[in-house]
């Protein structure tokens, strides 16, 4: 199963991952956490792409294009037998890119999951995201408090705020979106691999309608 989950920021790309991740037990590839991952480690990749990322501005598609393709040649993408891609594309160039990177490996995507959810509703889930720093899990203010308050359920490491969820950020964010990336939803309705999901109910409920969507695909 090989699939890129699409959506605004917010919309539920990591959370939605995850789920999928272990649904199909494939690999859970987020660009954002490989950059974070190169800026905490202080690499010549993390340091510039941060640049970008603290203004809300999408990283060079040069760049991004290379981690991913790097990523998607690893060995466990292999061995599992397929990914869940959260994050990219987010420009119609990585789209192109990415169909090229699959090509030369004789590899195609099964569905592209477009999770719709409302500008104002995103904003709100992102302006309250919590998010773990040693563990990546994320959590919500009001939507998914964990269990003591600023601690992360999973590793007990304290809870901190991105910097790119602060308001300003998230209004940036939130246009770069609608600029760069919306043209994908034309682009992958066009090749037949688009399928829509309403993002704005529980997350166990957008769980079962992406499975849904995606073995759809596969049936059609
Ligand atoms: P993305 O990766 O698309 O930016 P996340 O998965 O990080 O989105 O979710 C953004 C925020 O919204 C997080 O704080 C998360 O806990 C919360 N969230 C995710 N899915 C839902 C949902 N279905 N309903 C309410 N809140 C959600
Ligand atoms: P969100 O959870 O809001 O969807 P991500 O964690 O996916 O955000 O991405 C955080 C930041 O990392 C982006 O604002 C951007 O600067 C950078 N980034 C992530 N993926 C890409 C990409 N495919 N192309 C360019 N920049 C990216
Ligand atoms: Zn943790």
């Amino acid at each position: 199963m090989r699939l890129v989950l699409l959506g605004g920021p917010g919309a539920g790309k990591g959370t939605q991952a995850t789920a999928l991740a272990q649904h199909w037990h494939i690999v859970h590839i987020s660009t954002g956490d490989l950059f974070r991952y190169h800026r905490d480690h202080g690499t010549e990749l993390g340091v510039l792409a941060n640049q970008y990322m603290t203004q809300g501005q999408l990283v060079p598609d040069e760049l991004t294009e290379k981690m991913v393709e790097d990523r998607i040649g690893q060995s466990d993408v292999a061995v599992q037998g397929g990914f869940v891609l959260d994050g990219f594309p987010r420009t119609v160039p990585q789209g192109q890119a990415l169909s090229a990177i699959l090509a030369s490996q004789h590899q195609h995507l099964d569905a592209v999951l477009y999770i719709f959810v409302p500008e104002e509703i995103l904003e709100e889930r992102l302006v309250g995201r919590r998010v773990c720093p040693k563990c990546q899990a994320n959590y919500h203010v009001t939507f998914h408090s964990p269990r003591v308050a600023d601690t992360c359920d999973t590793c007990g490491a304290a809870l901190i705020q991105r910097e790119d969820d602060r308001p300003l950020t998230v209004q940036t964010r939130l246009r770069v979106y609608q600029e760069q990336t919306s043209p994908l939803i034309a682009f992958y309705e066009k090749v037949g691999l688009l399928r829509t999901v309403d993002g704005n109910q529980p997350p166990e409920r957008v769980t079962r309608a992406l499975v849904a969507a995606a073995g759809k695909v596969a049936d059609d």
